[in-house]
């Protein structure tokens, strides 16, 4: 990957603002000994160990105290030379030693540039990078061990394992090119198409197990309707189980009142809770509730709850009206316990989806979380499974096509080695041996500062 940058110095604190035991800063950089000594009033850090040392002004008293660990080009994170400055992690200290740092020639880092300083000297690839701020992000343990698992190259493996079949494939076909009298007998004899399938399966495996990934990363989103007193808490917490849903500080996400973050089998569920969609007179509420309803436009499924002793009102009916009709409905006869009846699937109006379940006794929650899942089509995240983005299947979808279109051209093998090309490009924007600028622009600039 060629994309050049300055290499000036950069620094950043890289532990979360507030007040902490530790507080550490990070600075990356060719020729940073000079740094760590001026820092240290001339001592000379040993490569990968930790240094006891006081932190020093320019007049030479002390800043802080605390630890120096110096990684030298290229065996650290960035590829580059490497300081780490643990210090007591105050804010104050904190910005203190990061104005020293400038003041010895760094700048502030700009979010996620040590990742991608990482991704243009090669440490990583872009899924692997990509892999860092998700593992950061992950909402669930298992999206953290799936992240864990892309960022060890699991993910970018399989990709390389399929861009050289790919590429063994093209060579086949472009040296038919330069005999174009016995072309289409020499690619039948090496079973150039046998190879194509066998490739095309293979890119349906990576796709599903990547499609699960993605799944565990984005969640679902689910719409909650309900009167008030049906039991829409009850059912959140009945939901969610033991599973802590951690909220990440992801930017642009701001927490409205209406919106809730459960994890349900591993899987980040971002429930919109209707009854808080309410006409207001309150402008910052007001803009919640419209970024709520734009939410709820790319929703995947609508929980509509009633108390399985009543039938839905009027101003659930007047809800549903609202919400696209694309979205698939689940209907949630709650309270089964009052009402006597026995839990499971059972058929709401219209013939739509619908679980009995008493939220309190927790009978029938397990069908309805199957029900949920199986609506996004996640079948569970065995010990296989990494994490994936949206940006990922589209560019597996595409190569994909571009396999489909070889299998129907194979003998017009000119065709054929473009198509063969083209899926290849569309792979490797995966692991950013071919991505465009721009696109590594975007990606690195929604890491936080300091990684
Ligand atoms: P919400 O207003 O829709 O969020 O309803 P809540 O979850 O706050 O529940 C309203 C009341 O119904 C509470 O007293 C709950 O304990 C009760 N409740 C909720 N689900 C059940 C259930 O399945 N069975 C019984 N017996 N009570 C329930
Ligand atoms: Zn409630």
């Amino acid at each position: 990957m060629s994309l050049a940058y300055t290499p000036v110095p950069i620094c950043a604190i890289a532990t979360a603002p507030g007040r902490g035991g530790v507080g550490v800063i990070r600075i990356s950089g060719p020729g940073l000994l000079p740094m760590a000594q001026a820092l240290t009033g001339g001592k000379t850090p040993r490569p990968r160990h930790a240094l006891f040392t006081d932190f020093l002004a320019a007049d030479g008293s002390p800043i802080d105290n605390g630890l120096l660990l110096y990684f030298p080009a290229p065996h650290s994170f960035t590829g580059e030379d490497v300081v780490e400055l643990q210090g007591h992690g105050g804010p104050v200290v904190m910005k203190m030693l990061l104005a020293r740092c400038v003041e010895l020639g760094a700048r502030l880092a700009e979010p996620g540039e040590f990742t991608k300083r990482a991704f243009l000297n090669d440490k990583l690839d872009l899924a692997q990078a990509e892999s860092v701020a998700d593992l950061i992000d992950a909402a669930s343990e298992t999206a953290a061990r799936g992240a864990l698992k892309s960022l060890k190259g699991a993910f970018s493996g399989e990709i390389h394992h399929l861009v050289d079949d790919l590429i063994t494939l093209r060579m086949l076909v472009e040296a038919t090119l330069d005999f174009p009298e016995e072309d289409i007998d020499f690619l039948e004899k090496a079973d150039a198409v046998g190879q194509l399938h066998a490739l095309q399966a293979q890119l349906r495996r990576v796709q599903a197990t990547a499609r699960q990934g993605a799944i565990l990363r984005e969640g679902m989103t689910v719409v909650l309707v309900g009167e008030p007193n049906v039991g829409k808490s009850s059912l959140m917490n009945a939901l969610a189980g033991d599973e802590v849903a951690i909220v990440t500080d992801i930017a642009g996400t701001t927490r409205d009142t209406v919106r809730e973050e459960i994890v349900v089998e591993g899987v980040p569920m971002h429930i919109i809770d209707t009854a808080g969609l309410r006409d207001t007179d309150d402008v910052v509420e007001r803009i919640g509730i419209e970024r709520t309803w734009q939410a709820v436009e790319k929703a995947d499924a609508v929980l509509v709850l009633v108390d399985s002793r009543t039938t839905p009102g009027a101003a659930v009916e007047a809800i549903l009206a609202r919400l696209p009709a694309r979205l698939p409905r689940v209907f949630v006869f709650n309270k089964i316990d009052l009402s006597g009846q026995s839990p499971g699937l059972a058929e709401g109006p219209g013939g739509a989806r619908a679980v009995r379940l008493s939220a309190r006794t927790q009978a029938g929650v397990s069908e309805l979380k199957a029900q949920l899942l199986e609506l996004i089509g996640y079948t569970g995240a065995d010990e296989g499974v990494y994490l994936a983005r949206e940006r990922h299947l589209d560019a597996i979808r595409r190569a994909g096509q571009h396999l489909e279109t070889a299998a129907g051209v194979w003998q017009q093998v000119e065709l054929f080695a473009e198509e063969l090309r083209l899926a290849q490009n569309a792979l490797s924007e995966i692991t950013g041996s071919f991505t465009p600028d721009d696109l590594l622009g975007v990606i690195f600039s929604r890491f936080c500062i300091g990684k």
